[in-house]
């Protein structure tokens, strides 16, 4: 085993350096590749009293060269008997190697070369934090009686906690499920039902085997569900609830018609399976997994009730349905070789989702807007921004990054893998152009279908198609960390200098890089953008009129900033009238960024906000609403903290008087988006006349929940809770208790996290450990109340004495990083070492990278902090 490692570690690291296309025997792993399963037959049985399940498989064996062992993975799975080619292998000859996750067999003669039978038997448990087989236990609707459903989440190394298996994606197998449940629940996996029996136990379905797939894409849910289905372009469509709520799925089921019809075009393959199931789960997990054929999501991310749901709700169902089935053909049909390409899948569903997405909704402003899901992560709503945050830092990464372990494959769910990757090919594609861009994803997909890939290989592809040298613009942006920002130096002949270097934030050690740069610009707001590859570290642009403003990064579509000299800076913010709103949010971006750096002061962005024209475009005011939410945080229990929040209202509060605080007849689709954020913003800063209105609203929907905008709700419950006392607790937590709809829960209880009396604070945190929310949820309550109540000290402290608690409820991709984020929110540099004593004593080795995190986080914040008490005094 340990020669095995080794030999990884080493493929992995040079990889980096100059990655080969696709090869399954150079493929990272752990496990041999001399022997590899073929078809996977597995029949499961779970104890729902004791929590607990048999199972029995046989798997087919492929043995390429002669063998005396056989190893896959299996965790907290015992295995109780083995038989090769029907030979009982003695128990002694089992060995499970627990840290690793392993199970070796030793076998009494050497396997020969050729195909053979493993049949296995097995048992396990079914557990509430989301991985392997889960239960959820929740109201039903209408009734409100309590139930329990069963639910699978694999990614990225579970299925081994369900049934033992090569877990490792390069390992495609077919697979044929049997599972018992219940007489009247459901089940539902990746293919449909092929046979039923009734058993002892209930009924026995067993489902038609799946094509060749990775491990990680397998799925079983059962429970009382109810479905409404249609059918589109021969494929069988379903949206599958637990009872009372299926109608609430009709909104995703047309959805999903839209969304499969436009990707059958793209790839250029039609959907290859007979049905495409998706799930709403209330539990279990938080985000969305996009198993093959029965995708899972958690409910407020598939479900909309056109009564009660915000608009956020609906665009956000539709970019996580359009991004998990995108990754029905890039992820599922062909699937990265190896963790360390997980960006393949995230970076590109993430792109076509939004692609897909801004298709059907350009009203939805999807590529300016700050909500980008991403999944099947816990947190919802990275800003775009946060990538090229955390990219600036000197805990980043190449997107293209070495896995070892499993602990590791999990950290690789982050912005960098999934933002920054989506970022890259979005420039790309307008780099190269929509249609050759096309025609490279179809030749990668043609090539590679039913099998795995490398990042070379889809440059390969978009060479051929493109014509253009992608493999070498690709390079600097997936295997060097960081990304550049370009200087604009005005000469006086008409010449711009433009030059290259690494932006970097509070990282002075950091190694420059030099990139391909497909820059964009035009010259004033009206004329074309025009295009040229930056390869080196300087280069210029001719003839461009001395008295005309320039504009580099054309709606901030590329991934870099652009620093300009002062004669360039003062004809921009003249020429910001006719400025479109993805650059101005790009401006703004960019000068905050460079605040953040500490390269320009505060008032080098207070005063571009100046200058922008009054308007209620979506995304140039909410860029400006997070800044300003930001600021008010770190300035929490400082004397200036006042000062700026009399200067916030000032600027925010013209453009809600200008929306107006009700709904009208005929806005901008936009407009309940926008009025949401300004007014829960406004109450927060202390605007009296919101908090006023926003009590009346409350007692009004105390009355009549119809009288309240479903848009509105959220922010009203947060402001009144910001500034209510006990009885407004008592009231929300109620409300809480008693709705069955997830995403009303969430609305009440994520409102009580807004309130600052002390004991209030302890009364929310206290939740975090009961089955009111659903585990993946209630968990985050904890980091919830740390930023929104600015007492990080009061969640940590509660934290610290529930640790273990807290950390049976979290699910595989927050387990290494669920404590060290809670430190985030942090602005004082002692509790660094708290953290990292902390870690060592309780935490996996695979908690280091989030410790390290953390820790620049808070030294990030407390300077920052240090610098907006020190210029504050600009808010005259
Ligand atoms: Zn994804």
């Amino acid at each position: 085993m340990r020669r095995v490692w080794a030999l990884f570690i080493f493929t992995a690291v040079t990889s980096l350096k100059a990655e080969k296309p696709f090869e399954f025997p150079t493929t990272p792993g752990k496990l041999p590749k001399h022997i590899r399963p073929i078809e996977y037959a597995i029949r499961i049985q779970p104890d729902l009293a004791k929590l607990t399940f048999s199972g029995s498989e046989t798997v087919q064996l492929s043995v390429e060269s002669p063998t005396r062992q056989i190893v896959f993975n299996a965790f907290d799975v015992s295995v109780t008997e083995a038989r090769i080619d029907e030979n009982l292998i003695a128990s002694s000859a089992v060995k499970a190697d627990t840290k690793n996750e392993l199970v070796t067999l030793s076998l009494p003669e050497e396997l020969q070369h050729g195909q053979h039978t493993l049949a296995l038997k097995f048992n396990g448990k079914i557990n509430q934090f989301g991985r392997g087989l889960y239960y959820v236990k929740y109201q039903e609707q209408g009734t409100g009686a309590k139930k329990l459903l069963l639910g699978t989440q694999f990614e990225a190394t579970d299925a081994r906690r369900l049934f033992p298996c090569w877990d490792e994606p390069v390992f495609r197998a077919r697979f044929q499920l049997s599972a018992v449940v219940p007489e009247n629940w459901m089940a539902v996996s990746n293919m449909p039902i092929a046979s039923e029996r009734k058993v002892s136990a209930g009924r026995e379905v067993s489902f038609q085997p799946t094509p060749s797939m990775s491990t990680y894409l397998n799925v079983f849910c059962a429970g009382e569900f109810d479905a409404i289905e249609s059918e589109t372009e021969g494929v069988k469509l379903r949206i599958i609830t637990t009872k009372g709520k299926a109608e609430s799925g009709r909104y995703a089921l047309e959805s999903t018609a839209q969304i499969l019809h436009y990707y059958n075009q793209y790839f250029g393959i039609p959907y290859p399976l007979p049905k495409l199931d998706q799930l709403a789960i209330p539990g279990g997990f938080g985000g969305a997994m996009e198993n093959w054929g029965g995708i899972t999501y958690y409910e407020t991310a598939l479900l909309f009730d056109p009564q009660n749901s915000s608009i956020t709700t609906k665009q956000r169902v539709y970019e996580v349905i359009a991004h998990e089935v995108a990754h029905q053909w890039f992820g599922d049909l062909v699937t990265m070789a190896w963790w360390d390409n997980l960006w393949l899948n995230e970076g590109f569903a993430s792109w076509m989702g939004t692609k897909c997405t801004a298709h059907f909704n350009p009203q939805w402003e999807v590529w300016l807007e700050k909500s980008i899901p991403r999944d099947p992560a816990r947190r919802i709503g990275i800003p775009k921004e946060q990538a090229m945050e955390g990219d600036a830092r000197a805990t980043t990464h190449p997107i293209q990054q070495p896995v070892a372990t499993e602990g590791e494959a999990n950290n690789a769910f982050d912005d960098i893998t999934y933002k920054k990757g989506q970022s890259f090919l979005r420039m790309l594609e307008s780099f190269l152009g929509e249609e050759p861009f096309r025609d490279g994803i179809r030749r990668y997909i043609q090539a590679h279908q039913y099998s795995n890939s490398t990042t070379a290989d889809l440059w390969n592809a978009l060479d051929a198609a493109s014509g253009k040298p992608v493999t070498e613009i690709a390079a600097a942006w997936t295997e060097q960390p960081g990304f550049p920002v370009v200087t604009v130096k005005r000469e006086n002949n008409g010449k711009v200098l433009l030059a290259q270097e690494r932006f970097t934030i509070g990282f002075s050690k950091a190694s420059d890089g030099l990139w391909k740069i497909p820059i964009t610009y035009f010259i004033d707001a009206q004329s074309a953008p025009a295009t040229m590859l930056m390869s080196q570290k300087t280069t210029s642009l001719e003839d461009i009129p001395m008295d005309r403003a320039l504009k580099l990064n054309v709606d901030g579509a590329g991934n870099y900033r652009v620093a300009y000299d002062a004669t360039s800076w003062k004809l921009l913010l003249a020429s910001l009238p006719g400025m479109n709103a993805p650059d101005k949010v790009n401006l703004l971006s960019d000068a905050w960024a460079f605040v953040q750096a500490g390269l320009q002061p505060l008032a080098f962005y207070i005063d571009l906000v100046g200058r922008l024209p009054q308007d209620t475009a979506l995304a140039v005011r909410e860029q400006i609403i997070n800044v300003f939410d930001s600021i008010n945080h770190l300035l929490a229990d400082t004397p200036q903290r006042d000062q700026f929040r009399n200067y916030a209202q000032w600027v925010l509060r013209p453009t809600l008087n200008e929306l107006t605080f009700e709904p009208i007849r005929a806005e901008l689709p936009t407009a309940p988006v926008l009025r949401a954020s300004l007014i829960q913003e406004l109450g927060l800063l202390g605007d009296q006349d919101v908090i006023k209105r926003c009590r009346e609203n409350f007692e009004a929907y105390l009355k009549n929940p119809a009288s309240v905008p479903s848009d509105l709700r959220g922010a009203t419950f947060a402001v009144v809770m910001r500034n209510g006392n006990a009885e407004i607790w008592q009231r929300l937590h109620d409300l809480g208790l008693k709705t069955t709809s997830t995403e009303e829960k969430q609305n009440y209880y994520d409102a009580l996290a807004f309130a600052t009396d002390p004991a209030l604070i302890k009364k929310t945190l206290a939740i975090a450990l009961t089955d009111e929310l659903p585990t993946s949820r209630a968990v985050f309550l904890v980091s919830k109340v740390a930023r929104e109540s600015d007492r990080p000290d009061l969640a940590w402290e509660f934290a610290k004495a529930n640790f273990k608690g807290l950390l049976a409820k979290v699910d595989a991709l927050g387990a290494n990083s669920y404590i060290p984020s809670l430190f985030t929110f942090f602005t004082d540099p002692n509790r660094i070492e708290e953290l990292r004593s902390f870690a060592k004593a309780h935490l996996s080795e695979a908690s280091a990278k989030p410790v390290e995190i953390a820790a620049d986080e808070i030294r990030f914040r407390a300077d920052l902090r240090r610098r907006l008490i020190e210029q504050i005094g600009v808010l005259k």
